[in-house]
């Protein structure tokens, strides 16, 4: 949204795609988790600006690569997100209660009452205190050997303390080595096996970049682009300054 605004604030007409029913992105998630509300405002403020704008808004249409050659944009600006990393671990297509991140925080489905959640990451500990704060019995797996290290201090040093006052479980330095259902056996970095029981299992465990669509169409367009989490999975303000530069650049 922000390359758009701000190309479209330079004389471009643009017109801005999007797969889902509104604008915004994981942007849209990260305003659930507990404590994350005042994000909310640069969301509204993004939409606002976009209207404002005049940029032509198609929502529900995903962007493929004969969309792409059939329109022929001068420029192509692809901020289509990350990547979810592929999870292999054995016997995970025998797990019923396997959730997605973005259904558990929009409430579209229910955790179960015990919640083993995987990854170590800031969403993680996120969607932990999230769930834990409606009183879920939560489990956090992680391999790295400290949590959210990607946070600041102040705001990881808030969620880690939340996340001990909700009695989350936070297993460090440990992976899942299998599932069964609703077991999982973890192993810790010392070799150590133990099992746990749980209701609804949520991988969290990261995203990668994503320039799948880049590279299919990049002999097609001459002006292209790829920014935010698509060119390199950071935050917020990663993703809004790119767009920016890029927006000013074309
Ligand atoms: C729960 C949660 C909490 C977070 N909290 C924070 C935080 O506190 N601070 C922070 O800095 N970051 C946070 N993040 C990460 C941050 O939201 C992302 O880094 C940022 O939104 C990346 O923006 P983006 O525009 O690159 O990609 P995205 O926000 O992923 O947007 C990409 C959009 O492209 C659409 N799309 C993809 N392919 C196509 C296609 N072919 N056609 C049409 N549309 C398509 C997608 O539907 C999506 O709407 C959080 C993320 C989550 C999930």
């Amino acid at each position: 949204m922000i390359a758009a605004i701000t190309a479209s604030k330079r004389g471009h007409k643009v017109t801005l795609f999007e797969k889902e029913q509104s604008l915004g992105g994981q942007l849209k998630y990260a305003i659930l988790p507990p404590g994350k509300k005042p994000l909310e405002s640069f969301l509204i403020y993004l939409r606002k600006q976009v209207e404002k704008a005049g940029i032509i808004v198609k929502v529900g249409k995903t962007i493929k690569k004969n969309d792409i050659k059939k329109a022929n944009p001068d420029v192509l600006i692809l901020a289509t997100g990350p990547r979810i990393k592929e999870i292999k671990i054995p016997g995970i297509e025998q797990v019923k209660e396997l959730l997605y991140m973005p259904e558990v925080l929009l409430e579209k489905v229910k955790a179960g009452k015990h919640t083993l959640i995987v990854g170590g990451n800031a969403i993680a500990c996120e969607v932990g205190e999230f769930l834990s704060s409606k009183g879920k019995k939560v489990i956090i797996v992680g391999e790295e050997e400290d949590l959210a290290v990607e946070m600041d201090l102040l705001n990881r040093a808030m969620l880690m303390q939340k996340l001990n006052e909700y009695g989350v479980n936070i297993v460090r330095k440990s992976k899942i080595q299998s599932l069964k259902d609703k077991s999982a056996i973890i192993e810790d970095s010392n070799g150590n096996i133990t099992q746990v029981e749980f209701d609804s299992i949520i991988f969290i465990t990261g995203y990668a970049s994503d320039n799948n669509l880049y590279m299919e169409i990049k002999e097609y367009v001459k002006d292209i682009y790829i920014i935010g989490d698509a060119f390199k999975p950071g935050g917020i303000r990663q993703a809004v300054h790119r767009g920016y530069q890029t927006g000013l650049n074309i």
